[in-house]
């Protein structure tokens, strides 16, 4: 009898394991990826792993892997590992590394990005903020370096598992969105959102920052400008649909009209291990299998801008470019800080990014010294509008 085709197919990953760094490594993403990694050590090796502040479960993950590299990227003192912001370039640099997973959150994880892209590494992105505040420099550092991105948002990821092997003809995306917690609330009951309401999410669980950003819509935002940056195409056909359930991740049509979708059950796990594996795949028994019975109706609606104002401010300043996204990511990042800590109610996040970017001049973004001026601006910029509420 005669072997079927398909099982002298080897996966094509490399014999010898793939060097991994972590970079935020006790986040939501980060768990999930050591978790990915634990069940493929045949093929990967945590070369280096790096976390903010969070030393008694970072310790933890330190005794477990032993990482030829660990360091905290928060200014600690009196511990054991190295500490500073340079940690996260040490560990994306790290000569023994292929893969850097960048789970930071926020613009501290652009150097880490563009370093590691000129290191002529594969990023497997899951700070979105490194594309919105700077794409066509990362995606220099990309052509100068030899390294390549790929993301683990798990809508960009749908994008590309949709698009592999077909990417002639694209035509347009569109990526769902659950709509957050606030998708049927009246405009008034979501000005006023505790932080409690606006952490609880109904399909993903994920870290605060993230949280908010679903929950006001931001999020989708930057996840449009990232769309932009990762599948060239331009904003008008990049669109967005309500999709309560989470189970189709987006959707990528052609320029004959066929549509090709991506489903799953809610889980990072997944984007995680195709960043890590793409273009190939590996059988991973730690991903739930799609039951469709289970995963029920799948019903879609489309967004209330008029609710939900930050998506149409962050789509306004993707299309402005420049400095604007980084400006909206910044004053973004400002008013959901202040929003945690008790000082802003929910509805004066979108007001403060829409009065940032108001208040903002676009220019070019022709070198990163001008997007971390940008950057700088918009927060103490925002930093005053929060002080005034
Ligand atoms: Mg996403």
């Amino acid at each position: 009898m005669s072997v079927p085709v398909k099982a002298r197919v080897s996966t094509g990953l490399p014999t010898a394991p793939r060097g991994v760094a972590v970079l935020g490594s006790t986040g939501s993403i980060g768990r999930s990826t050591l978790a990915v990694l634990g069940r493929h050590r045949e093929h990967f090796r945590l070369v280096a792993l790096t976390a903010g502040r969070n030393l008694e479960e970072f310790d933890a993950q330190v005794a477990e892997w032993r990482p030829a590299y660990a360091g905290l990227a928060a200014n600690l003192d009196g511990t054991r590992y190295p500490t500073g912001p340079d940690v996260l370039l040490e560990a994306a640099t790290h000569p023994d590394v292929d893969v850097v997973v960048n789970a930071v959150v926020g613009a501290a994880g652009l150097d880490a990005t563009v370093a590691a892209l000129r290191a002529g590494k594969r990023v497997a992105l899951a700070n979105k903020e490194t594309l919105v505040m700077a794409g066509d420099l990362v995606a220099q550092a990309a052509c100068a370096g030899g390294g390549e991105l790929v993301p683990v948002d798990s809508e960009h990821s749908a994008v590309l598992q949709c698009l592999s092997g077909r990417d002639a003809g694209l035509a347009r995306l569109i990526l769902t969105c659950s709509g957050g917690p606030f998708r049927e609330w009246d405009t008034e009951r979501v000005r006023n959102a505790t932080v409690e309401e606006a952490l609880r999410h109904p399909t993903w669980r994920m870290g605060s920052k993230i949280t908010v950003d679903s929950a006001t819509l931001a999020n989708k935002a930057l996840e449009l400008i990232e769309a932009h940056h990762l599948f060239g195409l331009s904003y008008d056909a990049l669109e967005v649909v309500v999709h309560p359930q989470s189970i189709i991740h987006a959707f990528v049509e052609f320029c004959d009209g066929s549509v090709i979708a991506q489903l799953g059950f809610p889980s990072m796990e997944l984007p995680i291990l195709y960043a890590l594996t793409h273009p190939l795949r590996l059988p991973d028994a730690g991903v739930r299998r799609f039951d469709p019975v289970v995963a029920g109706p799948l019903t879609f609606e489309p967004v209330r801008t008029d609710v939900f104002r930050a998506l149409g401010a962050g789509i306004a300043a993707g299309r402005a470019g420049g400095i604007s996204p980084a400006v909206f990511n910044a004053a973004n990042e400002t008013a959901v800080a202040a929003f945690l800590g008790g000082l802003l109610p929910f509805g004066r996040i979108s007001e403060i990014i829409e009065r940032v970017l108001d208040d903002h001049t676009p220019a070019a973004a022709a070198a990163l010294p001008a997007v971390r001026e940008a950057d700088r601006w918009a927060r103490e910029r925002a930093g005053e509008y929060v002080r005034r509420s």
